[in-house]
């Protein structure tokens, strides 16, 4: 089998609402990639990549003078021929390699009859748990629904999500109101919900004594962990030698020179693997092996998935003994999908492992016109400003915090 072309088609899915977070917003849409990957046996391999809210066509269009003639089952020999490390100061292309990863396994399943995670080393489990994620939101702008921002939205987001969806574990992501506040909101979150578990993320936006105030506030809680209360691993290691909640990462341990240092003087407990920010589901495999021997936990990151990258997570979710805790998914926040059946659904909290073979995800190619449409006429969205605060710019540590009684929610385009 030999790749024989790469098309890339950028689509534009909308979310319930717009998702606030500690560096902007997401507009009430993700922005994906969408790379197909044709072998000369007429087989089609899928890839999916963010991008905060850009295409990345032009960079998959540029991957063809490397790559076809290339065996798709060479995965390994790919990493070097597209994203040597040493190279890579010129042209970080970890992203563009996991997408491309992603559809090389899709190929080589496809061709042997078997899912992605039979390649993988198979199954420990069929379905992969996720925890409820929690965002603020502003209205949705079309029709003015979906807003999460009182401790009163919050509460009945979650109980609704958890009733709808059977989540147990609830995720919030904050860092977008003072840490005093949010520690309230999270709080009654917890109270809301007895017998659950619950996690904090606020993206390493606060100072190292706002993040041990905040862990000595939450530890009487049931918390999987506090993510990333501060950016950078000298913070994390001070925050951890101060509180008895462990402290998750998916911003300060992203490969493995992070993951060794983790290991010789640990800051974080929790790696919280993503299959595109650390270049495919193999690595992520590989990471999980690591944590695996030095007993750090083990969780899945998600960065925004339709359902080819959610494919991918399940895939990773699914061969990794070590995995102690609910996945995160954005994809509960999704109106559709460009797979076919349209979003996949949750049971009990869980969804299924794809049983087809590889990545057991197809294209709906009406959908993907549909939004790939949508996309021209939207174009992107910068993930890293919030619409309601066009002057804003936050800091790090920030201390420009929004204002939890403002209703202003900018202007979105839709
Ligand atoms: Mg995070």
């Amino acid at each position: 089998m030999k790749i024989r072309d790469i098309r890339a088609t950028t689509v534009t899915v909308p979310l319930q609402a717009p998702l606030r977070h500690a560096n902007g917003c997401h507009w009430g849409r993700f922005v994906r990639t969408i790379v197909e990957v044709e072998a000369d046996n007429g087989l089609i391999g899928l890839g999916e990549m963010g991008g905060g809210g850009e295409s990345a066509e032009a960079a998959f269009r540029a991957m063809k003078a490397y790559l076809v003639g290339h065996d798709p089952a060479r995965v390994e020999e790919m990493r070097f021929l597209i994203a040597n490390p040493t190279a890579s100061l010129y042209n970080n292309r970890t992203q563009i390699l996991a997408t491309l990863e992603f559809a090389c396994l899709d190929l080589i399943g496809q061709e042997w009859g078997v899912p992605v995670s039979e390649i993988l080393g198979g199954r420990v489990r069929d379905e992969v748990t996720f925890a409820s994620y929690c965002f603020f939101r502003y209205p949705n702008p079309k029709d003015g629904t979906g807003e999460v921002r009182t401790v009163e939205q919050v509460v009945e987001y979650a109980r609704a999500t958890k009733a709808q969806h059977g989540f147990t574990t609830h995720k919030m992501k904050a860092g977008v109101f003072h840490p005093k506040h949010e520690l309230e909101l999270y709080r009654a979150l917890a109270a809301s919900l007895p017998g659950d578990s619950f996690r904090f993320d606020c993206n390493g936006v606060w100072s190292t004594e706002q993040a041990i105030a905040f862990s000595h506030g939450i530890e009487d809680l049931n918390n999987d962990y506090l993510e990333d209360p501060v950016y950078g691993m000298n913070g994390m290691r001070r925050t951890r030698q101060m509180t008895r909640v462990p402290l998750a990462t998916n911003t300060v341990v992203v490969n493995f020179e992070q993951l060794a240092a983790n290991v010789l003087d640990p800051a974080v407990d929790v790696i919280l693997l993503d299959t595109t920010f650390w270049g495919g589901i193999r690595p992520c495999v590989k990471a999980a092996g690591v944590c695996e021997t030095f007993q750090l936990g083990v969780a899945v990151h998600s960065s925004g998935e339709l359902g080819i990258q959610l494919a991918s997570m399940l895939h990773m979710g699914a061969v990794v003994p070590n995995l102690s805790f609910a996945a995160d998914a954005h994809y509960h926040h999704l109106t559709d999908d460009i797979i076919e059946g349209g979003l996949m659904p949750y049971r009990n909290g869980a969804i299924p492992v794809p049983t087809g073979p590889g990545l057991g995800v197809r294209l709906n190619r009406d959908k993907l016109a549909e939004y790939s449409e949508l996309y021209k006429r939207l174009g992107g969205y910068p993930y890293d400003r919030d619409p309601a605060r066009p002057e804003w710019t936050p800091l790090l540590p920030n201390d420009r915090w929004a204002d939890p009684n403002s209703q202003d929610c900018g202007v979105i385009p839709y």
